[in-house]
């Protein structure tokens, strides 16, 4: 009798997980919502796990790789983003881990785009106003205004996947749109979304003609009204552009004083000591956060401070956090069903048992010939 393939997840992600259940895997689930510790999943890949599922919770380096040493035959990641798992020692033990790109990206950048436009006309304080019975009378500016979106203009930092998509939504509001990339500049969709403006404008459809350009992130910083992070965390020393504190006490004071800052990409890009100051002294006017140096976000995190209740929207990493983009078992649409999908491609040897023509596979550079 063969022996049934073994599957450690670290995390109940739904009813994909039934397709490994059908195949007759031999599949354990960590039962507690919270992440386990480190240790369990250490133990578990001792054991002789040969696929390990995971989320960005988990650290995932060379102790649990180094566990799983001639047994582990991949790791599959439920998100697009892979900080938590070190690529290097990945590549040392020669195991490939998959992610969940694409099925993410329409949902996490209308979140961006629903955090910049909440962020800015105030959504919040004006539902307060009314829940706790503040909102005494209309009056044209009192007690507060917001600001429109349409009309202004939008960096985009980091066009890949999100930003691109990102880009799309802020066209359809008639903004202007700064592009900012050192490694990818995908000028075909910047001239076909201008084609777009240009056509929207002839056509009476907008009222003003919109732009869109790449230009420098100086550039992006001093002239957006809204600049919106769509960048993977890269610490020093990974990748020629590192983008952990990207967002820093520099950066934040080149902003101009109307600027609002959406951060949907990872915590550690903004240094929020500094953004909790800016916020405070008025460097900037406004920031929405889904993400955090620290998740969950410290009980004593200074964004906390409710005299920024005002103008500082904080969201529970929760961009991507759509019913079928999280849960669908199709893995052209849910983020389950190709974390699943990406670990029976390695397990099972499809793509003629071709790593590097495994479309979910990362860390493809590991197994070239
Ligand atoms: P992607 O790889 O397609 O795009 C990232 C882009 O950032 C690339 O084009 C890259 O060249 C660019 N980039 C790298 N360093 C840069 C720098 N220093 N300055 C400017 N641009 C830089 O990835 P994606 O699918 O668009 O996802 C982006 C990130 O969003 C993920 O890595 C993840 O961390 C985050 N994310 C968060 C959520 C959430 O729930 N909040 C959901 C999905 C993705």
């Amino acid at each position: 009798m063969t022996q049934r393939i073994r599957v450690f997840a670290t995390c109940d992600i739904g009813d994909a997980l039934n397709i490994l259940r059908q195949k007759g895997y031999d599949l354990e689930v960590y039962p507690q919502p919270e992440a386990p510790p480190k240790a369990l999943i250490v133990e578990k890949v001792k054991s002789g796990v040969q696929g390990l599922i995971t989320t960005l919770r988990d650290s995932i380096d060379a102790e649990v790789f180094a566990a799983g040493k001639g047994t582990l035959r991949v790791v599959s990641q439920l998100a697009v983003g892979f900080d938590n798992i070190n690529r290097a020692d990945a590549n040392k033990y020669k195991i490939p881990f998959t992610n969940t790109a694409d099925v993410l990206t329409e949902a996490t950048a209308e979140f961006a785009f629903f955090l910049m436009g909440a962020l800015a006309r105030k959504l919040w304080p004006a539902e307060h106003l009314t829940r706790d019975n503040q909102w005494g009378y209309w009056h044209p500016f009192l007690p507060f205004l917001g600001d429109e979106v349409t009309g202004k203009t939008v960096a985009v930092i980091g066009t890949g996947r999100i930003g691109l998509a990102m880009i799309k939504k802020c066209a359809g509001f008639d903004m202007d749109i700064l592009c900012y990339d050192p490694a990818y500049e995908n000028r075909e969709y910047i001239q076909a979304i201008q084609e777009t403006m240009d056509l929207r404008f002839e056509r009476g459809i907008s009222r003003d003609k919109t732009m869109i350009r790449y230009t420098t992130l100086d550039d992006c910083l001093k002239s957006a009204d809204f600049i919106s992070l769509h960048v993977p965390l890269q610490r020093p020393g990974e990748g020629s552009n590192p983008t952990y504190h990207l967002i820093n006490e520099s950066t934040l004071r080149s902003m101009k004083p109307t600027a609002m800052l959406i951060n949907t990409s990872r915590g550690p890009v903004v240094d929020e000591t500094a953004l909790a100051r800016a916020l405070r002294e008025n460097w900037i006017a406004g920031a929405a956060l889904d993400v955090y140096e620290n998740e969950p976000l410290p009980a004593d995190s200074p964004l906390r401070d409710p005299g920024l209740a005002d103008r500082c929207r904080l969201l529970p990493h929760f961009a991507s956090a759509g019913r079928i983009t999280r849960l669908s078992s199709d893995p052209e649409k849910g983020m389950a069903g190709r974390c699943v999908q990406g670990l029976i491609d390695v397990i099972e040897g499809n793509y003629g048992g071709d790593i590097t023509k495994m479309p979910y596979v990362v860390n493809k550079e590991a197994f070239a010939k």
